[in-house]
């Protein structure tokens, strides 16, 4: 290329450019333009009002593409440049000055001009940033006014803040549309000042106006009117641009090396929390509420996560102590009624009981259900119906978690057969009735039963038993005369006259042995050694708890998809709010299109901006929902205070949940808006109100 070439920054051939929209005709705005724009032109473009000066301006502002014929940007066909390119061209190589300025309200004058260096390009080696923003506020007389709002300002700052935010990028060609139409005679004669100044230091620039002023100014006047150019003269002065000369632009100012990564995070951070904020602030009621649907999905999920993950830990420790890890035994006298088999006398647990629990050994043992209802129980001062329970072993003492409250539990020779000792130990309920004056604490006496004498008589036991101790209360599922009892060691009620053939046992497998499997284990060893004659059954607490955790586990499916319901209603809230974001914002939309952003870059914006609105919604649901956890196990503590470990910790599981849960929600419901945010078409998007 010659340098003449070289030095044409725009050229359009035969260029025309039809208004084509639904519901109304095709309409022409240019025809057949030829115009070549050259580095270091000062260009007015003058015509009456509707002759199509603005579209030349989009045309050349890359803004829009002709309809018909061709335009040249630095030599290259406008239509080869792919949108980003396009928008890499907006952002730093050309500068755009309006008549309605087109500031962004919510921005400070500082954020105003500095909005185009947010979307240079990234591999830039010197970032533009707040350093030369300063500079051009010191050097436009802006100094003090960095941190106001343009509503704020006059028009003449106003429209020296857009100038500012034009230069920041050191384009090489700036383009004006009536720059000076809003403003006074006074402020549009020093705006002028500026563009005459800029234009000696070396810059391209364009200007359409109206004012005889401007356009005496300028070097070259372009005439247009009906769409077409009518005139085109150098100005009398003769200016010859070959001779002007052509200062470098400077290119000092671009600051400081990159710290790109911390300011692109701070970035991130800014668009996604700083327009929920801002938008709490002036839209209060209608954000609150789109916050407040994903709110109640969060906290719905996270307080039912917490819930039934509790409860069914607190079901599984008490089942635990109820008994879960045996299984019982038994003849099935029911089902040999039906079949018409025998009845069993039972298993000689002096006799073959042992020899069973040999061939059981290392899978667990058989303890026999030694006992005895409907005694006549007397003490001293009381006269009761009652049961007795025997104990096989101390091993079984623990297993039923019976803890002594007063006196003493059995002594392990006192389990041996042929002790002589006649020991019991009474249940809570039975020491309350045996011996009502020792529970109250009535003067005089010791407060516990123990060393008293009771005589039991009426049933298959008979005889006098010496009281050595007093059980604590134990809850039980299963068993509801618990309390009523009265324990002693199993030899002693055998050698007092209850019957040593059992039909019923308690089936206690050995640690990591199933109890419903050793179960069906013992009942084949049983059926052996009663020759296969009778039926026998089983009952494993195992099976219970399997039960009540597959109804938990429907409760938590149940939970979690209502939760899911909300967090969809709440998502679909804020894709709805969103949605109105972007139709309430589409000016902005295309001021930050025409300052340089990319389609992504407004893509994530929007969709940053609804994370960050799903981010603190869930974060809100969070805190309520810890909240109502913690006050919903307060209050079960109140009312359940014999339920041990009823106490909150926050699950991590169920944080990440609801935090992740919003996040997503975010990202799903924010993809559509955010896409219909970019795909807006620049000019379209200037013009909306
Ligand atoms: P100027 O800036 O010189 O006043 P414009 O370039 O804005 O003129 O508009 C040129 C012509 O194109 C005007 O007659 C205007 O009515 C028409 N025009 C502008 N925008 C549209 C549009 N979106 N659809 C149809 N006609 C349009
Ligand atoms: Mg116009």
């Amino acid at each position: 290329m010659t340098k003449a070439e070289t030095d044409i920054l725009f050229q359009l051939k035969n260029v025309s450019y039809t208004y084509t929209a639904v519901n109304t005709p095709p309409f022409a705005a240019l025809k057949n333009i030829n115009l070549t724009v050259r580095k270091g032109e000062f260009i007015a473009v003058i015509g009456p009002s509707g002759s199509g000066k603005s579209t030349l301006m989009h045309l050349l502002g890359i803004m829009a593409d002709p309809t018909g014929g061709e335009l040249l940007v630095k030599g290259q066909p406008a239509e080869n440049y792919s949108a980003d390119g396009k928008a890499v061209l907006r952002n730093s190589f050309i500068g755009f000055l309006f008549q309605q300025f087109f500031l962004l309200p919510q921005l400070t004058v500082l954020e105003n001009i500095l909005l185009p260096s947010e979307y240079q390009a990234a591999q830039e080696v010197h970032r533009i940033g707040e350093k030369r923003a300063f500079e051009m506020i010191g050097r436009f007389g802006l100094t003090g006014q960095e941190y106001k709002k343009p509503a704020n300002l006059s028009g003449g700052q106003r429209q020296r803040v857009a100038l500012c935010r034009a230069l920041i990028m050191n384009p090489e060609v700036l383009l004006c549309d009536e720059p000076t139409g809003a403003l006074d005679s006074q402020t549009a004669k020093e705006v002028l000042n500026t563009l005459a100044e800029l234009h000696a230091g070396g810059r391209t620039i364009v200007v359409i106006t109206h004012d005889p002023e401007v356009a005496r100014r300028a070097h070259r006047i372009v005439r247009i009117a009906d769409g077409q150019i009518i005139s085109d003269s150098i100005q009398s002065k003769g200016a010859d641009y070959d001779h002007v000369p052509q200062l470098p632009i400077q290119n000092g100012t671009a600051g400081a090396p990159t710290t790109a990564r911390a300011e692109h995070v701070a970035r991130v951070l800014r668009h996604m929390f700083v327009p929920t904020w801002q938008a709490l602030q002036t839209q209060r009621l209608r954000t609150a509420l789109t916050m407040t649907g994903l709110l109640l999905g969060v906290s719905s999920v996270f307080i039912m996560l917490t819930l039934t993950g509790r409860v069914s830990q607190i079901f599984e420790d008490f089942f635990a102590t109820q008994g879960s890890r045996k299984a019982f035994v038994s003849f099935d006298g029911r089902l040999a009624e039906r079949t018409g088999a025998p009845r069993w006398r039972g298993l000689n647990v002096i006799t073959d009981l042992p020899k069973l629990n040999a061939q059981l050994k290392p899978l667990g043992r058989l303890d026999p259900n030694v006992e005895t209802g409907g005694c006549k129980i007397l003490s001293p001062s009381a006269n009761i119906q009652g049961s007795l329970t025997g104990l096989n072993s101390l091993q079984e003492v623990r297993e039923n978690d019976l803890r002594i409250a007063t006196g003493r539990l059995p002594l392990p020779h006192e389990f041996e057969s042929g002790n002589p000792n006649r020991i019991a130990v009474l249940g809570s309920d039975a020491a309350l009735k045996l011996f009502p004056e020792k529970a109250a604490g009535e003067e005089g006496g010791n407060h516990s039963p123990a060393g008293q004498n009771i005589i039991v008589r009426g049933c298959e036991f008979e005889g006098i038993l010496r009281v050595v101790g007093v059980v604590k209360p134990v809850d039980s599922l299963f068993d509801r005369d618990v309390n009523s009892t009265i324990y002693l060691p199993a030899t002693t009620l055998l050698a007092g006259g209850s019957s040593i053939y059992k039909t019923h046992f308690t089936a206690v497998p050995s640690a990591g042995i199933s109890p419903t499997g050793f179960a069906k284990h013992v009942i084949g060893k049983l059926s052996v050694m009663t020759a296969n004659q009778f039926p026998f059954r089983y009952f494993a607490a195992e099976n219970e708890l399997e039960k009540f955790n597959l109804m938990m586990g429907i409760l938590t499916g149940l939970t979690l998809v209502i939760g899911g319901l909300c967090t969809l209603i709440g998502g679909i809230g804020v894709m709805n709010i969103m949605l109105v974001n972007v139709h309430e914002r589409v000016q902005e939309i295309g001021i930050r299109k025409a300052v340089g952003a990319r389609e992504r870059h407004i893509r994530w914006q929007f969709l940053l901006e609804s994370t960050g609105l799903c981010l603190i919604s869930g974060c809100l649901g969070l805190a309520v929902g810890i909240a109502a956890s913690t006050a919903a196990f307060f209050v079960a503590r109140m009312f359940l205070p014999q339920v041990e470990n009823l106490s909150f910790t926050p699950d991590p599981v169920a944080i990440s949940v609801a935090l992740s849960v919003s996040l997503g929600a975010g990202l799903v419901f924010g993809t559509w808006p955010a896409r219909k945010a970019a795909a807006l078409d620049v000019v379209e998007a200037l013009k909306q109100e």
